[in-house]
């Protein structure tokens, strides 16, 4: 029997900004509903996006370090796999967490209602599914994420096709693995089933890997997967997939593309879309753009004054890390407080091996839009900590404003790069100058001393590279 439920906020979509939006408008003293279809909290970043990958890329990271260990004078035995154990891994993290989100809505008195919610008006919400219920809410918050792009000219109906929530239920490790693709999800993904054993071969349409970042970080990554990898193809398509007994038999174009080429299996990581279609956006006046993006302000209104739209479904970067923020502001603009999403950087990081990171201004972007800058660059080949570590092969770099000296952005490449963006994020948020970059004690060794160094070398200070 369908329930009638009266609230302040409702809330659409209870993945890492849905979440965050109910979580903060409850502890400003709205009483919340927050609807989820798939019978968890969580959404894709937890259930099948960025916690499952890192459980499994830290296994990759155990298995790689102790097969460059050889190097080093120490050696293992190659390892043996046993998946039912990996996976057990990915469920208790994932668990843990998922679990974490229903007692904190609970804490609060947020309303967990699990089923599809689609809008009947601009102040009702019809739920199916697990539950049945009409929400009627003074404000709404739109949070309903992304999903796969999945393109006809893969045939998804047979298994050995795989998007990538397929592949992190990591049902099997396949001899041979072509990752159409090359962004950071794709990489990710090469890291993993390369070092569980798989030959991975990946195609990506641009001339680079992880595109949007710029050339000189992703060179050593490029450099380090072409040996660990079968084969990078960059500026090359897949045109065709036919499905054998024996395999995928998939046809490529392009310079430098190899022949038609048969695969145990395939991974689809070619992009996400937003979940913008049959939520009923009709019943609220809400046209989404070309793409299916829905249009906010900075204070996260859509064009309709009570309705709000946060996260994936708002466009690019889609990250977790900006859906959080942006929950959060929408709850607060929504409680009366004076809030708005205006961040001055919001960091990016590929958690391959090396990992790239980078935040604020990128040279592409520089460049592509004509914004003058000049650079400070570390090579970690003079790092005592990274060739401790056994590695040269990372950079750090610092771009900033020639007049003023204003770091502007960031970029990383070696281990934990994504840790030590924390710091670039900081420095460009309070308006740092590369002296306060400089001038700031590191400790020594570490990789973090690296961005300090790249300061120096700006400054023209640098009287020692460690
Ligand atoms: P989502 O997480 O997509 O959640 C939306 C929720 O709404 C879903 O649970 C969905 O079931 C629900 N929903 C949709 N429609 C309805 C409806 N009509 N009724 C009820 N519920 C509905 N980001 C990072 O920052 N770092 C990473 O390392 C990272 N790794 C990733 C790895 C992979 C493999 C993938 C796929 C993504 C990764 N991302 C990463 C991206 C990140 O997962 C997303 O940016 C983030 O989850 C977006 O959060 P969201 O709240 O906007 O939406």
């Amino acid at each position: 029997d369908k329930k009638n439920i009266q609230v302040d906020t409702l809330v659409l979509g209870g993945g890492p900004g849905g979440y965050t939006a109910a979580f903060r408008a409850a502890d400003l003293g709205q009483s919340v509903a927050l609807v989820e279809k798939r019978g968890i909290l969580g959404g894709v970043c937890l259930n099948e996006g960025c916690i499952p990958s890192k459980s499994f890329l830290h296994l990759a990271q155990i298995i790689n370090e102790a097969s460059e260990a050889d190097q080093f004078g120490i050696s293992y035995s190659k390892p043996t796999l046993d998946l039912a154990g990996i996976r057990g891994h990915r469920d208790r993290v994932v668990g843990n967490l998922t679990k974490g989100l229903g007692a904190l809505a609970k804490q609060r008195k947020v309303q967990v209602l699990y089923g599809s919610g689609t809008f009947t008006s601009s102040s009702t919400l019809d739920v199916t599914g697990d539950e049945t219920a009409q929400v009627s809410f003074k404000q709404a918050i739109i949070a309903t994420g992304s999903r796969v792009v999945q393109l006809p000219m893969f045939p998804f109906d047979d298994p050995r096709v795989m998007d990538s929530t397929d592949a992190l239920a990591l049902d099997e490790i396949p001899g041979t693995l072509l990752i159409v693709g090359g962004g950071i999800i794709g990489m990710e993904m090469a890291t993993v089933y390369s070092a569980f054993g798989s030959q991975v071969s990946v195609v990506e349409l641009m001339d680079q890997i992880i595109p949007p970042a710029d050339t000189d970080l992703v060179k050593p990554l490029a450099r380090m997967y072409k040996k660990k990898l079968k084969a990078i193809y960059t500026s090359v398509k897949v045109t065709k997939v036919e499905t054998k007994k024996e395999g995928l038999l998939v046809s490529f174009e392009g310079k430098g593309a190899p022949q038609p080429t048969l695969y145990d299996r395939i991974l689809v990581s070619i992009g996400r879309r937003p979940n913008s279609d049959g939520i009923g956006l009709e019943a609220l006046g809400i046209t989404p753009d070309e793409r299916g993006f829905i249009t906010v302000n900075e204070k996260r209104q859509t064009g309709v004054a009570n309705i709000y739209a946060i996260g994936d479904i708002t466009g690019q970067p889609m990250l977790a890390h900006k859906a959080v923020h942006e929950g959060r502001v929408a709850a607060e603009v929504i409680s009366g407080e004076p809030a708005e999403f205006s961040p001055a950087c919001i960091p990016s990081v590929a958690y391959t091996d090396p990992e790239i990171a980078w935040s604020g201004l990128t040279e592409k972007e520089a460049e592509a839009k004509g914004i003058a800058y000049e650079k400070g660059v570390f090579p970690w080949a003079a790092s005592g900590r990274s060739l401790s570590n056994g590695r040269n092969e990372g950079t750090t770099k610092v771009l900033y404003d020639p007049e003023t000296k204003r770091v502007l952005g960031a970029g990383f490449c070696g281990n934990n790069a994504g840790e030590l963006l924390a710091e670039a994020n900081l420095a460009i948020e309070m308006g740092s100058d590369l002296e306060d970059v400089s001038l700031t004690i590191h400790a020594h060794p570490t990789l973090s001393e690296t961005f300090a160094l790249a300061a120096e070398m700006a400054e023209g200070t640098i009287t020692d590279l460690m």
